[in-house]
């Protein structure tokens, strides 16, 4: 089953909800980075819920999640766009914690001293700054609160990525849940019922659940329509060309002396974990590409 989300409202039009199956997008990524099982679960839930926040989105609208909260995990960093393409990494794969009943502990890599962080680019230049603080550090809570305090929209955020027993991620998926303005208390108290009893989400996804079926589990014998859909990939567009720019902009002096001293460079990217090699050849070329 290919990776994807859908957007559908319910309960007269008073509540938004999106789901996703992004179970080939978090395996791609626990590959490229090979992340270990609890570091595959935060980078997973990351790319989930910013896959979602990104489909509210339009045209060429992107944005990034940054979480910070000072675990051993580091940074968490996901780019997210409209068009479905997401990509993300964290600063230390090599994390895993487990609590005793066996399940990946994402508070303890995450940390829960720092702060959620979405910089959303609106074209033009114009840029939309929020965060708030990391509260739990399972970041489904954490989703929750931004959403409820940086954009004033009470929602409910579910995300999870099941991780097999040789690492390989298994499951992934999510929900968001919006209240809009007009719902009533009757379906408020509905959803918390509902979504306080509602099978963890990877295993949802595991058991062959789509997007679809999920928002039926949410809005149980209410109404709803979908009303869009949208493929999700794992897709990064850095090429050799990108990082020789890169290079060009470090100026003359910089790029001599990486010539002297290395003779070459590497340039890894941080979002896929691609390596570009530079010859000496290569980096002269660059050089003399640069007008005084
Ligand atoms: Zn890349």
């Amino acid at each position: 089953m290919k990776d994807y989300i859908v957007r559908a409202i319910s309960f007269d039009k008073t509540v938004r909800i999106f789901s996703i199956n992004a179970t080939d997008t978090v395996k791609e990524a626990q590959v490229r980075h090979n992340t270990w099982p609890t570091a595959s679960a935060a980078l997973g839930r990351t790319l989930v819920v910013g896959a979602m926040m990104g489909a509210m989105l339009k045209g060429r609208e992107s944005l990034t999640v940054k979480i910070n909260g000072n675990g051993p995990i580091g940074e968490i960093i996901v780019d997210a766009n409209a068009i479905g393409e997401v990509k993300g990494y964290v600063s230390n794969p090599e994390v895993h914690f487990q609590y005793p009943n066996g399940k990946l502990n994402v508070s303890s890599a995450v940390g829960k001293d720092g702060e959620l962080r979405v910089i959303k680019d609106l074209g033009m230049k114009d840029f939309f700054v929020s965060s708030v603080d990391i509260i739990s550090g399972e970041l489904g809570e954490d989703f929750t609160y931004y959403f409820t305090k940086s954009e004033q929209t009470p929602s409910s955020v579910g995300c999870g990525v099941l991780v097999d027993t040789d690492n390989s991620v298994l499951a992934a998926g999510g929900f968001i849940v919006q209240i809009m303005p007009g719902a009533t208390e009757e379906t408020i108290s509905k959803l918390e019922s509902v979504i306080n009893n509602i099978k963890p989400v990877s295993k949802m996804i595991n058991e062959g659940y789509t997007p679809e079926k999920i928002v039926a589990e949410i809005c149980k014998d209410e109404p709803y329509s979908i009303i869009s859909t949208l493929d999700v990939h794992f897709i990064c567009k850095c090429s050799k060309d990108k990082f020789a720019r890169g290079l060009i902009s470090l100026g003359k002096d910089e790029l001599k002396e990486i010539i002297e001293e290395d003779k070459g460079a590497e340039i890894v990217c941080h979002f896929c974990n691609k390596k570009y090699h530079y010859s000496e050849t290569e980096l002269l070329e660059l050089l003399g590409s640069i007008n005084n």
